[in-house]
């Protein structure tokens, strides 16, 4: 079946394109309305004063993590305790009996009251459901009594290394637990996901994508998220193109299968295997040359000799590999580790790195994924934690001219996926002139636009796309107006109507 698709414009296009003929999943006719539309037959999508922009493609997300924050008690704009409550217990109400209560995103510093976050505070509203609820800053967590009783944990118990659990002024435990004491002793027994409640994760994760004009992505997260994706493939129900990546655990299990990078269907295919070489800013764990406030340089997450170890075997399978890099050391192992040897591999965040790295990425050829979106949430880290390498991060412009080969990822959910904010931070580098992080690494908006359509899909793969130019795969996306012109914040508040992939409308407002 052949349609027509009726805008105002085509993103890099000429002044009188406005329509696009699409037929068996591919772009076959770009022109003018008035001579696209003689002698057609099929049917015809007119969006008015739509823009047509090639679909995005998403290199770096956690397709099932994002499906299920976007499903979890989401507690994240409460300003009071009793709002806290009526959010979990209005959640409560609509869970089946016995199933366990996931919520995530509470700040008591934001509570208008001062009532503490405790398990009794919880209880009544939890309606005799278990129940674990994530603070804001991930890195403490609280229970229900009913959960608590569970996990075993009583008076006595005594804190982690690394971790500690609350109590009140008689020792009682609370139902807060920090860092480490909620993976001893309460994280394990949250039951995992089933294979039906995987599936409805990456469903909604799919349309969420959709929503933003992203028409490919690459996922990164477990085994059984990489079977759940085969699957949804074979019955036809995944919408959105899938690239999926390779936890280092289940390395044992690629090698058996010879999991190839590349191999699938046209919706989903094999990526990289998943390794680390480093933390991250937040936690002061990334791997950097310059001391943080503290004194401490970051941890080495993988060492050199396990990498190299690792990325023999995959590449034996002709498996690529993946690293995580945030710190400028990291980077720098990183590269060395792969040196002339590199094949389908990538190094993900890039998020700080000295000139010599940058060199060197582009002259192996490497793609590097980075994450523009997370400028504005790290400035404030990069002034305090980086003084010295500020000047290094989020190297966008050095990277383009020393011909590095890049790609843009949202990370999602540790933001919201819109692209739109990616382009905005590539061009201005933050959302005031405040936090803006080195401003000198801008890059234009038409070549972030090329980054986060066509660079990042031939980065992870799949059908030709990214371009709106006859004989692509039909995969692009209507914005409400026309962008161009237009301050890239603003570009950012522009709504997508409409999303195709294959040709097929997978999506509409
Ligand atoms: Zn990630």
């Amino acid at each position: 079946m052949s349609v027509l698709v009726k805008t105002s414009h085509i993103w890099g296009k000429e002044v009188t394109d406005n329509s696009i003929i699409v037929e068996n999943g591919k772009i076959k006719r770009i022109g003018f309305y008035g001579d696209l539309s003689k002698d057609f037959m099929g049917e015809i999508h007119d969006y008015e004063k739509g823009m047509v922009i090639p679909g995005f493609c998403d290199a770096h997300l956690h397709m099932t993590w994002l499906g299920q924050t976007l499903t979890l008690c989401d507690l994240r704009e409460c300003k009071s305790s009793a709002e806290f409550l009526d959010k979990i217990r209005a959640y409560a109400k609509k869970l089946a009996p016995g199933e366990f209560l996931r919520g995530f995103g509470w700040d008591d510093r934001a509570w208008s009251d001062n009532e503490k976050p405790t398990r009794w505070l919880i209880d009544d509203a939890t309606c005799g459901h278990k129940c674990s609820l994530t603070k804001v800053d991930g890195h403490s967590f609280l229970i229900n009594s009913e959960f608590m009783m569970e996990c075993g944990v009583t008076g006595e118990t005594t804190d982690t290394p690394g971790g500690r659990i609350g109590k009140n002024q008689d020792g009682e435990p609370d139902g807060m637990f920090y860092d480490s004491a909620f993976d001893e002793y309460a994280r394990k027994k949250i039951p995992s996901p089933t294979t039906d409640q995987l599936e409805s994760f990456l469903l909604k994760a799919a349309e969420h994508l959709l929503s933003y004009g992203i028409t490919s992505c690459r996922t990164f997260g477990t085994l059984d998220d990489f079977v759940t994706l085969a699957h949804m493939d074979r019955k036809g129900i995944l919408k959105i193109r899938t690239c999926a990546c390779i936890p280092e655990n289940a390395l044992a299990w690629a090698v058996d299968l010879s999991a190839k990078t590349g191999t699938g269907s046209e919706m989903f295919w094999t990526g990289q295997l998943k390794l680390f070489a480093d933390g991250s800013l937040g936690s002061k764990t990334a791997l950097v040359s310059e001391p943080y406030s503290d004194g401490t340089k970051g941890i080495e997450v993988t060492t050199i000799r396990e990498m190299k170890e690792k990325i023999t075997m995959a590449h034996q399978i002709g498996l690529g590999v993946a690293i995580h890099a945030i710190g400028d050391e990291a980077v720098k192992n990183v590269l060395n580790v792969f040196g002339e040897s590199s094949d389908q591999d990538t190094i993900e965040h890039f998020q700080c790195a000295k000139p010599q790295s940058i060199a060197l990425a582009a002259k192996l050829g490497i793609p590097v994924v980075v994450n523009p979106s997370h400028m504005p949430l790290d400035a404030e880290a990069i002034k305090v934690e980086w003084p010295k390498l500020a000047q290094n991060s989020y190297p966008l412009a050095s990277l383009i001219k020393a011909g590095a080969i890049v790609g843009f990822g949202s990370d999602a959910p540790v933001v919201d996926p819109n692209p739109l904010t990616a382009l905005a931070c590539a061009t201005t580098r933050g959302r005031t002139v405040y936090d803006q992080i080195n401003p000198q690494e801008a890059i234009s908006f038409s070549r972030a636009i090329r980054i986060a359509t066509k660079e990042s899909s031939a980065i992870i793969g799949g059908p030709e796309r990214g371009l709106i130019e006859e004989g692509q795969a039909a995969d692009f996306a209507v914005l409400l107006d026309d962008i161009r012109g237009k301050d890239p914040w603003d570009v950012e508040k522009v709504p997508f109507v409409a999303t195709y992939v294959a040709g097929e409308r997978v999506w509409k407002k």
